[in-house]
């Protein structure tokens, strides 16, 4: 096989700057599972990644970094465009960092309306704190903030009154839905009642293809993908994670994506240059590996630089669907066989289920290092980020 030289070609990178987070998600168990301060990607790791058209800094939470502005300024050397993913809590790093950095992008994660949201995430006031942090960003003159939501069982209904809200604000609305992985340190997340949760999603998909904006027509056709992947059907596009797309963690090692079952390593950057790493033969295996995998995720981080690449694909679909809803014929979810096999009682939900990720055996790994293994030997998750918080705040 070629190798890939990344210095010929901008990536699309996500660096998973901290394991450490302070919500209680009921769909993602990764509060319990923190990585330690001291092992975190440094600014010298950082300073290694190669050029990127697009970098998303997630976590856990991001904004529990003290130093995460020194990353974002690092990162702004080498990166087209940034996408902050937050659960908003820290609203004075968020508007601190904002003020330097206005062109950057921040998605905060809103489950739901309020009752919902604060439910699922388990952060106390935590639905009033994102919204007031986005409205507080919103004033300032970003312009590239959003609503970023799960959806599933508990939520499903509030997806369009939130779409709604966000649209009236002039924001982005990014959806995604239920994963199980290593990232997630979770192999029980399932969508139980599939018809209603995509009824739901239907009427989303109608919403958006009503807007006059090209890039919701898009986010239709996203949804449309979120669709299928809750009836548990192959991706409708390829996935080419690990080809020009990449992830990091806090550990630096460099990963295909966050949707496996186990954390794949395609070298650490602590360690190696980014020429080294990516040309490795480990970085073969793991692409390999990528071709034949069948977890067929659908989450914004595979499915965006998808959708660029195979772009006759979703260009067509939002083409034929946005001329039908201009004549008044609306998009149908049963326009996918699945769900129509669903409703006649040709396919059950035991055999749907079957298909997808979830596993109630599964030993889940949560792709910690050693030390970060070690200090749950004593204290829970929870228990060693909140005495870190109040530490950060008492300073
Ligand atoms: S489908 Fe793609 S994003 Fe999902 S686990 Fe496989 S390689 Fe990763």
């Amino acid at each position: 096989m070629a190798k890939k030289n990344s210095s010929k070609k901008k990536l699309n990178g996500t660096i998973i700057v901290t394991y450490r987070c302070n919500a209680r998600c009921s769909m993602c168990n990764r509060y319990k599972a923190p990585s330690k301060p001291e092992e975190e990607i440094s600014i010298q790791t950082i300073r290694k990644l190669p050029k990127m058209y697009f970098t998303n800094i997630t976590g856990g939470e991001p904004f529990i970094r003290t130093d995460l502005q020194d990353i974002v300024r690092e990162l702004y050397k080498k990166s087209e465009r940034i996408v902050i993913s937050t659960n908003g809590f820290f609203t004075d790093r968020i508007v601190k960092l904002c003020k330097e950095f206005p062109e950057i992008g921040i998605r905060i994660s809103i489950e739901g309306l309020e009752q919902t949201n604060n439910k699922i995430r388990g952060l106390q006031n935590g639905y009033q704190r994102g919204y007031q942090t986005l409205k507080k960003l919103r004033d300032m003159g970003m312009k590239d903030v959003g609503f970023g939501m799960t959806i599933q069982d508990k939520n499903a209904s509030d997806l369009v009154p939130l779409y709604k809200i966000s649209d009236s604000m002039g924001m982005e609305f990014a959806t995604a839905s239920l994963h199980n992985s290593f990232y997630f340190v979770e192999t029980k997340n399932i969508i139980h009642d599939r018809p209603m949760v995509t009824k739901n999603i239907e009427n989303l998909i109608n919403e958006l293809l009503s807007s006059h904006s090209p890039k919701k027509w898009f986010r239709a056709y996203f949804n449309h993908g979120l669709i299928n992947y809750i009836y548990s059907q192959r991706r409708l596009l390829p996935c080419d994670m690990s080809f020009d797309t990449f992830f990091i963690d806090p550990y630096g090692d460099v990963m295909p994506c966050n949707g496996t079952e186990n954390k794949e390593v395609m070298g650490n950057l602590n360690i190696q240059t980014w020429e080294e790493l990516w040309n490795s033969t480990e970085a073969e295996d793991v692409r390999s590996k990528v071709r034949s995998c069948d977890r067929n995720c659908w989450m914004i981080g595979s499915v965006s630089p998808a959708m660029h690449k195979y772009i006759w694909k979703p260009f067509t679909w939002v083409f034929i669907h946005k001329l039908k809803n201009i004549v008044g014929i609306k998009y149908s979810m049963y326009e996918n066989k699945v769900v129509c096999d669903y409703r006649d009682g040709k396919v059950t939900k035991e055999e749907l289920d079957k298909c997808s990720t979830y596993d109630m055996q599964a030993v889940v790994n949560n792709g910690l290092s050693e030390a970060s293994m070690e200090q749950l030997n004593n204290r829970t998750g929870e228990e060693i980020v909140d005495a870190d918080i109040a530490q950060q705040l008492k300073k």
